[in-house]
């Protein structure tokens, strides 16, 4: 078949890798016309999903990341101690890495002729003979047997397909920043650990841990210090946190460098009385922190026609649950088995789409109860006890069958 894919990021790379393979003849239209490094800050997954990437030819040759065995539960208290109290370390199996080496190595599989960066495609329809029509923005029409959108959270091709859907604001940002190990002042007990720092009685908490630098360096002294701090901001203060440096209002993401000085200044305080002396210092010292709003979105259907949607423009749930890449893969895995088991283009679909849904709906059932247990009935890591705070988890979280991190 003839695949156009809109959008070159996780989704669109996975799906035009394992599409090709099947022997379909495939086109990504990327709309950025440079290599995708924008926010370009960590990313996770978990093991078994990295070795059937690999598996599967997406990813090639060496590929820097760290292994992550605990989630320690901190808080800060009214303690002096630089590094927190700890409440419980969760065993964990997860793997983080940068997002540009995970895409990097993706795009490195896309060969040229099949994937046309700088070109946005601006409209898609239905037209005769089940083909789907795609419009870019030059105006060019090209046709093809089936359309998938890999093109992000803030879909175009959702809004054709399903105009009614919206994104859901949730109450609460994150707010984001990477500082160089080289640049902190205080050497980190952090090693294979990703951190949670629960605030003062305040809704959200802090997410820290290393990433290898740009170079795929994992050496210490050479890492990056990744952190992500969840903050609830009512939806009437919205705009005026997402109003950048020049005085536009921006929707969704705020780039590094386009926070306003004002919002940064308050943002940096209100994390600094929140999270232990270290890691306050951490934020303090980040330049070009950048902010994504949380929206989630539920769909009713995957596809309508022969257009599909995939990754994030698929069913949205907020990073915390780190599944980002893991729905991208299997969007794209399951519908190359159902197109194998289904002769009928028609009932692969439909079977695509039904466990899609499924999957999504598990994920966004997740996304729920860590929204519950992380932001809004967030426990103080400061003053509870080991106990309580495996009781709080037990409670709170309960893992997709397919999808989980924590360690046995
Ligand atoms: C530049 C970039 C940096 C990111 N950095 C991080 C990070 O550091 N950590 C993290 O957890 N997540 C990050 N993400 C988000 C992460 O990639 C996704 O949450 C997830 O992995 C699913 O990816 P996706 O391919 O479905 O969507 P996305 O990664 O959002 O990709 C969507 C792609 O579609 C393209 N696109 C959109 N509309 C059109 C159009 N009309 N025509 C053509 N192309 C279009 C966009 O330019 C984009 O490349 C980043 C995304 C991008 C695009």
């Amino acid at each position: 078949m003839k695949i156009g894919i809109v959008g070159g990021s996780i989704a669109g790379c996975s799906a035009a890798i394992l599409l090709r393979k099947e022997g379909h003849d495939i086109r990504v239209f990327e709309r950025s016309n440079k290599a995708l490094v924008g926010r370009g800050g960590g990313i996770g997954t978990t093991p078994t999903l990295m070795h059937q990437i690999r598996e599967d030819g997406l990813i090639k040759g060496d590929f820097a990341y760290f292994q992550i065995n605990k989630m320690p539960f901190v808080g800060k208290g009214k303690t002096t101690e630089p590094y927190g109290r700890t409440a419980w370390a969760m065993p964990m199996n997860f793997h983080v890495f940068q997002w540009n080496e995970l895409w990097k190595k993706l795009r490195a599989n896309v060969p040229d002729e099949c994937y046309r960066a700088g070109i946005k495609i601006v409209d898609a329809r239905s037209i005769e003979g089940g083909k789907v029509e795609l419009t870019t923005e030059l105006d060019e029409r090209l046709h093809f047997d089936l359309v998938l959108f890999a093109d992000g959270y803030n879909s175009m091709g959702r809004g054709i397909l399903f105009p009614k859907k919206k994104l859901e604001y949730r109450g609460y940002v994150l707010w984001r920043g990477l500082l160089p190990e080289s640049e902190m002042k205080a050497a980190s007990p952090l090693k294979d650990e990703i951190l949670r720092l629960s605030y003062d009685n305040e809704p959200g908490h802090n997410v820290v841990y290393f990433i290898p630098n740009e170079n795929g360096s994992i050496k210490e002294g050479e890492r990056v210090f990744n952190w992500a701090a969840y903050v609830a901001i009512p939806d009437a203060e919205l705009s005026e946190l997402m109003t950048d440096r020049n005085g536009k209002v921006r929707f969704g993401t705020l780039p590094p460098g386009n926070l306003t000085k004002e919002n940064e200044k308050n943002l940096k305080s209100f994390l600094s009385k929140n999270i232990p002396y270290h890691y306050a210092e951490v934020v303090n010292k980040t330049q070009d922190s950048y902010i994504q709003v949380i929206y989630t979105l539920d769909l009713d259907s995957y596809r309508k026609d022969r257009m599909c949607l995939i990754g994030d423009a698929g069913i949205f749930v907020p990073p915390f649950t780190g599944s980002g890449v893991f729905k991208g893969y299997n969007n794209v895995k399951d519908l190359v088995n159902c197109l194998k088991e289904n002769s009928n283009l028609e009932d692969a679909l439909n079977q695509w789409s039904n466990m899609q849904l499924q999957s999504g709906k598990r994920l966004l059932a997740l996304s729920a109860q860590m929204e519950k247990a992380f932001i809004w009935e967030q426990l103080d890591f400061a003053t509870v006890n080991e106990k309580t705070t495996k009781e709080w988890w037990k409670t709170s979280i309960t893992f997709p069958e397919t999808f989980n991190y924590e360690k046995g």
